[in-house]
């Protein structure tokens, strides 16, 4: 995986993708699923998460209270003792981690609490969630952070450009 590969071709394709994405929100809400979810299944076949860990180098996900709860029980703390060691308040009140990479990610690139990790880590990069129509903007904020939403949204222009000839 190479980062600064990624980072350099995000600069270069960024108008070019903010464009498609502002396309694509125009496709029928109810087929968008079924054209971006295999999509999603084909590029994370064959990534290696543990070769990139971008996403806990850079960004925070959101901690629910849920979250909070479940993690903190694992290191043996109160949920109070978790918010002041590793959290704060964002602009929207959302507790995130006070800094990055995320403290709970190894040299390894492995998370330490993955079994009890933030629903927002489970769920990221959100590309084979239901409603995609909906989340269009995250993919776009999640293009410079992630290789494979990348290179799933490079495969969607193929796509639906293929598409789009072939019916003609
Ligand atoms: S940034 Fe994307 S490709 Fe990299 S580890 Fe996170 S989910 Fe995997
Ligand atoms: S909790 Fe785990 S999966 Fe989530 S950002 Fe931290 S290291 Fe990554």
């Amino acid at each position: 995986m190479n980062l600064e590969r990624h980072k350099e071709q995000y600069r270069l394709k960024r108008k070019e993708n903010s464009a498609f994405l502002k396309r694509l929100k125009k496709t029928n809400p109810q087929k968008l699923d079924a054209i971006i979810h295999p999509v999603h299944e084909a590029v994370f076949a064959c990534t290696d998460c543990l070769k990139c860990a971008n996403c806990c180098k850079t960004t925070s996900p959101t901690f629910t209270t849920r979250d909070i709860t479940r993690i903190s029980k694992r290191l043996g703390m109160a949920p109070k003792q978790m918010e002041e060691r590793h959290l704060r308040r964002d602009t929207d009140e959302d507790f995130v981690l006070k800094s990055t990479p995320c403290p709970f990610l190894g040299d390894d690139n492995y998370c330490n609490i993955y079994d009890v990790r933030p629903k927002a880590c489970q769920q990221f990069p959100h590309t084979d969630r239901r409603r995609q129509h909906q989340l269009l903007h995250l993919t776009e904020k999640n293009l410079e952070v992630c290789p494979a939403v990348f290179e799933i949204v490079d495969k969607l222009k193929q796509r639906l450009t293929l598409h789009k000839v072939n019916k003609y």
